[in-house]
């Protein structure tokens, strides 16, 4: 699946490409503004433009800009918040591995994708990965790019770790040969280390016709038919239609109800119920709304087997609408909602079976 093209932008491209031919391109640059508006796809394409060997970059003829289509690029090291590995201190095969499914997740579905969950992060080993390669050598361009999105989810180390320094060193100084472009839609919560570290360029709100255009994309048609998405109106957007990707609050409450019922019927993956108990860890609110979601699921599911005459499910299913009950009480006393989810599947797995 190739990349969604960029869609707006016009007047900041020109300048990016103005400065990048004039070599005054900063070395270290902030993208920022409203969520959804595209900064990391801005990201990608000036990335593709930096490392593009033909003429009128980027042209998207040359080798680069064909490695850039699906973003294999050797050069390009795109990092974003992502969730903790099992492991407190994983080795950095794990942290490229994860990163490496995660890109070919995103590039999978045309380079769609939601705003991260309140738990992701880019955690330390995350950033010791991003320094290391930092270290290397470009492997085919002139030069490698960095694109680090959702910037102000860069965890804060405590004490001084190695990495967090080097980070900031090669922010303020990188290799000759190395660019830096983070991205942000809350640069106040950067790291003040980071943020002053930086040039800061605003990315603008798109305008209605651009994001008509983008909805009308048969990649993004696709991305909502398949996570089954109401049409969004582009009106409503206001110029940041990658808003209309994320799921509602109500919508992700449902989609943790459901990977809690397939996690106890033990269908779910590890990946899955990793992210599961991990993506409830943080909002509290969120949290109790996926266990209402829960009690909705599981009424509907006893309506079903008593509407097929399975009454022994039927009477299972009900019995476990308690167990969420147990679970709310629960959660709403001073229990880490990850353990009161671990609980609760590992109940409704007995209960259920
Ligand atoms: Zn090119």
């Amino acid at each position: 699946m190739p990349l969604i093209q960029l869609y707006g932008h016009a007047s900041l491209r020109k300048r990016l490409a103005r400065s990048a031919e004039a070599g005054r391109l900063p070395s270290s640059l902030l993208l920022h503004g409203p969520a959804g508006v595209g900064k990391q796809r801005v990201a990608l394409w000036l990335a593709q433009l930096l490392l593009c060997s033909g003429e009128d970059r980027p042209c998207g003829k040359c080798q680069s800009c064909r490695y850039m289509e699906n973003l294999q690029h050797p050069d390009l090291h795109w990092f974003f918040p992502r969730l903790r590995l099992k492991d407190s201190d994983p080795d950095p095969d794990d942290v490229r591995d994860d990163y490496r499914e995660a890109i070919a997740d995103r590039v999978e579905a045309g380079g769609l994708y939601q705003a991260p969950s309140g738990s992701e992060g880019i955690f330390i080993a995350a950033v010791r990965s991003l320094t290391r390669d930092a270290m290397i050598a470009p492997a085919l361009a002139a030069r490698k790019i960095f694109v680090i999105g959702d910037a102000e989810r860069m965890v804060s180390q405590e004490g001084a770790d190695q990495a967090a320094n080097a980070l900031l060193k090669l922010l303020e100084e990188p290799p000759s040969d190395t660019f830096f472009v983070l991205t942000s839609s809350e640069p106040s919560a950067l790291l003040p280390t980071i943020r002053s570290r930086v040039a800061a360029v605003r990315v603008p709100r798109l305008t209605e016709k651009d994001v008509t255009d983008f909805l009308q994309d048969p990649l993004v048609r696709a991305y909502m038919k398949k996570g089954k998405r109401a049409e969004p109106r582009a009106d409503l957007l206001n110029g940041a239609p990658g808003r209309a990707l994320n799921e509602s609050e109500d919508a992700q409450a449902v989609t943790i109800a459901r990977r809690m019922l397939d996690a106890a019927a033990g269908r779910t993956p590890e990946r899955f119920s990793l992210a599961l108990t991990r993506g409830v860890s943080n909002a509290r609110g969120a949290f109790t709304d996926s266990l209402d979601a829960l009690t909705v699921l599981l009424s509907e599911r006893t309506r079903e087997a008593v509407s097929r005459g399975d009454r022994l499910r039927a009477a299972r299913l009900a019995g476990a609408t308690d167990l969420v009950e147990v679970a709310k009480e629960r959660a709403s006393g001073n229990v880490n909602p990850q353990l009161v989810t671990a609980k609760l599947v590992m109940d409704l797995s007995e209960h259920l079976s």
